[in-house]
């Protein structure tokens, strides 16, 4: 059975985070007769969703809000015409954000579980195994109060056998009532989010094989098929899905460890990494996505989901399929660590009395997210040498994120900040002023393509890596004033 006779009225999305707000905001946008409510415990979060000024920051994310969020006539009231032209003049406003969580779940035909699943920091598996808390707390105030039939969803990246939780759940506080449980992951990446859920390479749908499994998979389809081709929707099984995401993120990461285990070597020899990718790109087995040899893989998913895949591969009785993921981690580690003893080296291995200056602190280009980022890595071992000071400027990155960020470095180090040695400011030249060093640790165009730094004299471009961007060490011009600097975006 694949036809779906479920009708959606309401959604409710779980979770106003990175996924949750974004991926409500492209359902709503293409099913303006279905209203979505984003629901979140974080009361400044749903503040900022409903204001001008979004809690994240995604390219395009601003006009897919405002279209769904305010409707056509408030686009029009207020001046936006290049988004107003585009939409239907009758469109009602059909997305809302709130923090009233169980008075929206009690309304809804499908819940969207879009909540935090970071690893563990404590007891059973810490470091390694997935924090649960925030599902399965979602997953009861859904069991308590959800009507009967509501459809459950895991946006979440989750361990497989997960969807067995949340039945476990469900039937304990609800027996006998049937909740089908769908495998939805998402494969958006940050800083393309909109992009990625507008054009998605494909869409998995996993569900259990029963009636009302496939009916509700049915319903979940028929959403994204308002704007996904119907051959880009994959319906698998439940386990599969769940498991496909952590295989994909493990893979992709594995592609940058492979990549800067090869550039480790190319420092040693005379080859150089940028010329060995391109090459082995051209090859269509292996293809060139992901090839860039750099600082390694940051952001707050690959990291916790190959820990979370090895802790299940371990937790399976396979230790060495874990050990096997588990060195694609290591030599994450490796790459940041030799990164920064290249920046110690090449200031005479002292740090003492001198200034770094730090371009980009989230762990890529487009995004605002500070979470895991390497420039914390490089920070740490760099703080071992004990710098008179290291300043940080980020195109996007709120300075509130950063320091939450660099407190752990507070109690690790017994420093204080802000007075002490790391601080952010809010503008690169600030950053560069007096610097002995400029380390470039993201991405971002006006980084990479601001030959100031390596144009001036005394300039010693440091060759202490492979060459390659975003993690080129430039030392500074004298007076890096006088250098223009491509103009930093206006933060949205
Ligand atoms: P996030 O931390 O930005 O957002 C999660 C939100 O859920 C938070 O605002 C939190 O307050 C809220 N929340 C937690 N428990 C709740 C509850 N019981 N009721 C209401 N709200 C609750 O996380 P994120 O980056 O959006 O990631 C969410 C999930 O999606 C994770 O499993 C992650 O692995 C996965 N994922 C993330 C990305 C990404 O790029 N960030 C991409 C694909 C998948």
């Amino acid at each position: 059975e694949t036809a779906s006779n479920v009708p959606i009225r309401t959604i409710c999305c779980i979770g106003a985070g990175y996924v949750g707000g974004p991926t409500a905001a492209v359902i709503a946008l293409h099913n303006p007769h279905i209203r979505v409510v984003v629901v979140d415990r974080d009361q400044g979060r749903i503040d900022a969703w409903k204001s001008r000024h979004l809690p994240i920051h995604e390219p395009g994310l601003e006009d897919v809000v405002r279209i769904a969020r305010d409707g056509a006539a408030e686009v029009r009231r207020r001046g936006d015409s290049a988004t107003g032209e585009a939409i239907d003049a009758a469109r009602q406003p059909n997305l809302f954000f709130s923090t009233a969580c169980i008075a929206t779940i009690k309304e809804a035909d499908m819940c969207l579980i879009s909540v935090n699943t970071p690893t563990k920091t404590r007891g059973v598996g810490a470091g390694r195994a997935t924090d649960m808390a925030a599902l399965e707390g979602a997953c009861r105030d859904i069991a308590m109060h959800a009507k009967a039939g509501c459809i459950l969803v895991e946006k979440s990246t989750v361990p497989c056998k997960t969807g067995q939780l949340i039945k476990d759940i469900m039937e304990a506080h609800r027996p006998g009532v049937v909740f089908p449980v769908l495998s939805n992951p998402e494969f958006l990446s940050e800083g393309t989010a909109i992009r990625d859920l507008m054009q998605p390479d494909r869409v998995v749908i996993g569900c259990e094989s029963t009636i009302s499994g496939h009916r509700a998979a049915a319903a979940l389809a028929n959403l994204y098929a308002a704007w996904v081709p119907r051959s880009r929707i994959a319906p698998i099984g439940i386990w599969s899905s769940e498991l496909c995401k952590l295989a994909a993120n493990a893979m992709l990461a594995q592609r940058i460890s492979s990549i800067n285990s090869i550039s480790a070597i190319c420092e040693r020899t005379d080859a150089d990494v940028g010329e060995i990718a391109k090459s082995i790109g051209l090859d269509p087995r292996i293809g060139p996505q992901f090839l860039k040899a750099g600082l390694g893989f940051g952001g707050s998913c690959f990291r916790k989901d190959i820990a979370s895949l090895t802790y299940l591969a371990e937790s399976l009785g396979l230790p060495e399929v874990a050990a096997y993921w588990q060195q694609v981690l290591t030599m994450n580690d490796f790459q940041r660590d030799r990164f920064a003893r290249h920046v110690i080296a090449s200031l005479n291995n002292s740090l003492r009395g001198k200034k770094i200056a730090i371009l980009g602190y989230a762990f890529k280009k487009n995004t605002g997210d500070a979470r895991e980022s390497p420039a914390l890595d490089v920070i740490r071992i760099l703080l071992e040498e004990g710098p008179k000071s290291i300043t940080i400027y980020d195109p996007l990155c709120s300075e509130a994120d950063i320091r939450r960020e660099l407190s752990v470095l507070e109690r690790e180090y017994a420093v204080s900040m802000p007075d002490g040695p790391v601080r952010v400011v809010s503008d690169p030249y600030t950053a560069c002023t007096d610097s002995n060093a400029v380390l470039i640790l993201a991405d971002w165009d006006m980084f990479k393509n601001s030959k100031p730094f390596t144009s001036s004299k005394p300039v010693t471009m440091a060759e202490t890596y492979d060459g390659a961007t975003p993690t080129d060490i430039l030392h500074l011009t004298p007076n890096p004033k006088r250098a223009t600097i491509n103009k930093p975006p206006t933060p949205p």
